[in-house]
């Protein structure tokens, strides 16, 4: 393939915080950024270079859209399929729209994963209440019923202790296609961040360790305080779950780690990812910038970690008391602070993040809550 230069203009389907940073570091590197999104000024849209307002089922819009630059990538997978398949028709999309595809529907990602052999939660379909009733005797409880379609975040989720709780959970998944999955007493959680580049080279950014609440992830850190065998045997899942969906881009794996150190796949996004975000500060070449090198065809960046670092996510709940006091948390000199250019903070939702750097993951801890306390 030849390689996207700078100048060309990149078409970023999606507008969220994602493209944002992607935008940034592809304008950096002299490249131009279009967007597209239902929504209007959008922290994708205030870095791009043009920022269009269109529905994701617009494919007139999106025709027009993907002929005006050189390759389409995403920030936002729950495109649909034919969104992507009409991107594709005029320009590349990478990764392919058979990647969104697969990972945008858990029940078709799940067994994607269990196909390709990789460990994962025992899952069951759920499409009624006796299928949930059957479902939860076979795999047993506790468990947790997920919606197939457009999860994010812990959105679309019930825990499920016991029968009781049946019609609660069903009527969280708003009584659709769902998934059914054993709930995992884990010991830890951690994800993988991996590129692999048109040439088939493959890249990963290390374990990092990832601390979620309410279904939410609140902390990263990287690197991941887990023996090597668990590293080890993270990155070779990760390889081969790039290669086996011929993923040309950045790519995450979430994991559980049980308390007997198995992995179990969570989930897959393949993107830029929240516990990324780290990548911006610390390392030789951000998640952000190996995606675009990966979409271009060029060679990627080394991922080399500069220095331990600790991300902490700052929800909308942070502006309740009114704006937050951005100079006390910016006094920590190793601490930096990312906004979104969001312009309404709503609780859980993701507004920015503080990324601490120190000599090793606990100091970088300690320091970014400091900064996020001073807020
Ligand atoms: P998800 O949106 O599916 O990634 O879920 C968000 C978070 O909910 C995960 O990162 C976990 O902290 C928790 N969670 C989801 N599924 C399970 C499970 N099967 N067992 C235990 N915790 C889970």
């Amino acid at each position: 393939m030849k390689p996207i230069l700078p100048g060309s203009a990149i078409g970023v389907l999606g507008s969220g915080q994602l493209g944002r940073m992607f935008a940034i570091a592809a304008r950096r590197m002299g490249y131009r950024v279009h967007t597209l999104s239902p929504d209007q000024d959008t922290p994708t849209g205030q870095v791009a270079d043009l920022e269009i307002n269109a529905a994701y089922e617009d494919l007139d819009a999106i025709a027009k859209f993907a002929s005006a630059v050189s390759v389409v990538t995403f920030e936002f997978e729950n495109v649909p399929a034919n969104t992507a398949a009409a991107a594709e028709r005029c320009a590349p999309v990478r990764p392919a729209g058979h990647i969104l595809h697969t990972t945008q529907h858990r029940l078709r990602e799940k067994t994607f994963l269990a196909n390709a052999g990789l460990p994962l939660t025992p899952f069951r379909r759920v499409t009624s209440l006796d299928d949930l009733a059957k479902a939860a005797s076979e795999i047993g409880l506790p468990a947790i019923l997920k919606t197939a379609d457009f999860g994010y975040d812990g959105k679309g989720q019930h825990r499920i202790a016991g029968t009781a709780d049946f019609p609660a959970a069903w009527k969280t998944v708003a009584q659709s296609e769902s998934v059914l999955e054993a709930f995992v007493d884990f010991e830890r959680e951690i994800s993988v961040v991996a590129a692999r580049g048109a040439d088939g080279s493959f890249i990963h950014y290390g374990v990092i360790e990832n601390q979620h609440r309410d279904g939410i992830l609140r902390v990263s850190l990287a690197p991941a305080r887990v023996p090597n065998s668990v590293s080890h045997a993270a990155f070779d899942i990760t390889r081969t779950v790039l290669e086996t969906l011929g993923v040309v881009g950045v790519l995450c794996v979430e994991f559980f780690v049980t308390k007997d150190g198995r992995l179990l796949i969570n989930e897959l996004a393949p993107r830029p990812h929240n516990s990324g975000h780290f990548t911006f500060d610390a390392s030789v070449t951000s998640q952000f910038e190996q995606q675009l090198r990966a979409v271009c065809g060029l060679p990627l960046g080394s991922p080399a970690q500069l220095s331990p670092a600790a991300m902490i996510n700052l929800l909308g709940d942070q502006w309740t008391k009114g704006e937050p006091n951005w100079v006390a948390a910016t006094a920590i000199p190793n601490v930096k602070l990312h906004l979104y250019g969001k312009l309404a903070p709503r609780p859980g939702r993701k507004m920015g993040h503080l990324t601490a750097l120190a000599a090793n993951v606990e100091q970088a801890l300690t320091d970014a809550n400091l900064a996020f306390k001073a807020l």
